[in-house]
């Protein structure tokens, strides 16, 4: 219809029509509800046009409707046969005195019948663009005309119903985009506030009630300071007096308080309205951030600490092994020479005795070296127990055996009571078992003058999986008063120092064996009286071995007569060393043909030359050490030389250094200076091991 009409000549159209048609759209008055404000104008009109109708008309596309009406029932019409069509088209008040003189309106429905117009006179809606959006017009049934003043006024009323038009339509658009910012300010994740400057929120958004918890009036009944974490109140101060003195934005970080006591980190950008002094913030948490940052700082710095712990404790752990080296060396061939020099000399008097002391004083030497590497080791924590099937009845009976000698030559008794029901094989670390009760059995046999040193093993529970066993040693000795007995525990602590000086102590051996047993899960705990005794006692869980596959330790032993004159190859760069070496297998069997190479480079030429049965090979040497000679005899040479057994001399047992032995290809490992049944012990395994592999 409304197309209809623009094509058709006989009506009138405005000449930006399509842009008329879209603005009076944008004010959204179009089919709404009647409104006083329009109402008082159309009354104002009627009244002072002496009119009986007075409308504000919108014409469209197709129609007039009318916004606000006084005295017509009808709400629109169709365009085309309006009046207002007429008015839309010029600036001033369109008038039809008499619409029947009128050929425009004679057939015009609206003037043949209801409401029978004979008068019409429309003052048209301008708006600030220009538009005509319709018109304010009076209608009367009796023919007429108006007063020039009339029609000013009737102008004035048309201009206030577009000033109203205007204003509603821009408080509209003022709704909208305020509706769009509340909408963003409420739906943000970011925390967003306006603050005063007496330090109160005014306006907060409402990520702060469901992030912190708390209700809005308490976030905005208190002074925002009072959530800020004490330590941070400082640098928000700070941050809010560069605002005072002309700073136009602040950034900076602070913790708030959570209704339920947590804080969570915040990251603030404020700008302050420069009149007012009002803050305009937002905030985001960062606390995830703030969390991992520190969880990366502390990752880095505990990754630094790792490293240089590391770092120095294998310094520590070389200088250790370097500074044995050094040390077990020398006192190797004393103790060796000075064996031999008591086994074949017929020394007598104080010649005698000079010798012995020597032996004697390198022995206590070489305990307190080994000791002073134990505790180091204790210190860096390199101290671990292995864990390997062995049979606990022989550890005790080892560990007794280790020092009988000491106690006979004393008079002193020394018992062994092993609980019968004890399962033989168990795991664990036999030799730092045997290292803890010989230093326990030791003291006793130190410390005592006359008497009894006895070891007890008493079973406590087992079963299929496991056995509990009590460990006690006590002597008949002068006892410990009961105010040093945490002391003796301490390193370097030694209660009764007239005893040490003479008996060599380091005060080492407690602290030790203490770690020891602590290291297998246990605590050791002494029970003294002063004049009668000391009894030392711990209680361990071992493992119980499995039967099935349990290994009788003692077929490993092997006669050492069974084993013939061998052809040794001693690979040790030492000169001392190889002296006691070479006379403690003489000694042992003089038929032994022994071969001295003194670096690995050496053995390799030796070894393709001659075959020999055994190799003892030195570790530490110069040119080629015995990891590189241990590496090529077992890669580089041909069968059978290849698998030559070879026993490591190591004068630093490292658990590493043991390892690396092992991995190296070597068959087992002694520590020098070693004991002349270990390493027949140790001989005898390796050639029977091989025989047996062979089979
Ligand atoms: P030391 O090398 O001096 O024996 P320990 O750490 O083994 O070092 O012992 C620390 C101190 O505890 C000893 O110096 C000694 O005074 C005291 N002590 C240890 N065992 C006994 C014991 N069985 N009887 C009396 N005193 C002992």
């Amino acid at each position: 219809m409304g197309s209809a009409i623009f094509k058709n000549p006989k009506y009138p159209v405005p000449k930006n029509e399509k842009e008329r048609v879209k603005a009076l759209k944008s004010y959204g008055v179009l089919d709404t509800q009647p409104e006083e404000d329009f109402d008082a104008i159309t009354r104002l009109a009627a009244r002072i046009s002496h009119s009986p109708i007075a409308l504000i008309s919108l014409i469209d596309e197709a129609r007039q409707w009318f916004k606000s009406k006084v005295g017509l029932e009808i709400q629109e019409t169709p365009r085309e046969i309006s009046f207002c069509q007429y008015a839309i088209m010029q600036d001033d008040v369109y008038e039809v005195c008499d619409a029947l003189k009128d050929p425009r309106f004679t057939e015009n429905p609206l003037v043949t019948g209801k409401p029978d117009i004979r008068f019409y006179a429309g003052a048209p809606l301008i708006d600030e663009d220009g538009y005509h959006l319709g018109t304010l017009c009076v209608i009367d049934t009796e023919p007429k005309a108006l007063s020039k003043e009339q029609k000013e006024i009737m102008q004035l009323l048309a201009k206030t119903t577009v000033d109203h038009l205007q204003l509603k339509k821009r408080n509209k658009e003022l709704d909208a985009s305020r509706n769009v910012l509340q909408k963003f300010f409420d739906l943000s994740l970011d925390f967003m506030c306006i603050a005063n400057v007496q330090g109160y929120f005014l306006k907060i958004s409402s990520a702060f009630t469901s992030v912190l918890g708390y209700a809005e009036s308490e976030l905005l009944g208190k002074p925002f300071l009072e959530f800020v974490h004490p330590e941070d109140i400082q640098i928000t101060l700070t941050e809010i007096e560069k605002l005072a003195q002309g700073k136009l934005t602040i950034q900076f970080e602070n913790r708030y308080r959570k209704a339920d006591g947590n804080y969570i980190w915040l990251s603030w950008n404020t700008k302050p309205d420069t009149q007012t002094g009002i803050l305009y913030a937002t905030a985001r948490n960062i606390t995830e951030h703030k969390m991992a940052e520190d969880l990366f700082k502390k990752n880095t710095l505990l990754q630094k600490e790792k490293e240089i712990a590391e770092r120095s404790s294998k310094l520590k752990e070389q200088f250790l092994a370097n500074m044995s080296h050094e040390m077990r060396t020398p006192l190797n061939s004393i103790i060796g020479l000075s064996n031999l020099l008591l086994k074949k000399t017929d020394l007598k008097g104080k010649e005698l005795e000079y010798l012995q002391s020597i032996q004697l004083n390198s022995k206590n030497l070489f305990g307190l070296v080994n000791n002073i590497l134990d505790f180091a080791k204790i210190e860096t924590s390199k101290f671990e127990l292995e864990k390997i099937k062995f049979n606990l009845k022989e550890i005790v009976l080892d560990a007794v055996h280790a020092i009988k000698n000491t106690a006979e030559e004393k008079g002193l008794v020394l018992n062994s009571l092993i609980d019968e029901r004890i399962p033989e094989e168990v795991v664990g670390d036999p030799a730092r078992l045997i290292q803890a009760l010989v230093n326990l059995l030791s003291n006793g046999i130190k410390y005592t003058l006359n008497g009894e040193v006895t070891i007890s093993l008493e079973m406590v529970t087992v079963d299929a999986q496991s056995v509990m066993v009590k460990f006690i040693v006590a002597d008949t000795g002068p006892g410990i008063p009961a105010d040093k007995i945490d002391e003796i525990f301490h390193p370097f602590k030694q209660v009764n120092n007239s005893f040490t000086r003479s008996d060599g102590g380091t005060g080492l051996g407690l602290t030790i064996t203490k770690k020891l047993v602590s290291l297998y899960g246990g605590e050791i705990k002494v029970h003294s009286i002063e004049g009668k005794g000391s009894m030392f006692y711990f209680t361990l869980i071992f493992p119980v071995a499995e039967q099935t596959i349990s290994v009788n330790v003692k077929e490993t032993f092997v006669d050492s007569s069974a084993i013939r004159g061998l052809t040794v190859l001693l690979v040790e760069d030492n000169p001392f060393n190889q002296m006691v070496a070479i006379d403690t297998l003489k000694d042992w069997n003089p038929s032994h043909d022994i071969d001295v190479a003194e670096n690995g480079e050496v053995a390799i030429e030796k070894l393709k030359q001659k075959r020999y049965d055994l190799i003892l090979m030195d570790i530490q040497m110069p040119i080629m050490d015995g990891h590189t000679a241990a590496q090529k005899i077992r890669n580089e040479l041909p069968p059978p030389i290849c698998n030559t057994p070879i026993i490591a001399m190591t004068a630093h047992a490292s658990v590493n250094e043991i390892e690396g032995c092992f991995k190296d290809g070597m068959n087992d490992y002694i520590t020098k200076p070693f004991d002349v049944k270990d390493l027949i012990g140790k001989i005898g395994r390796v050639l029977f091991h091989k025989a047996g592999s062979a089979s």
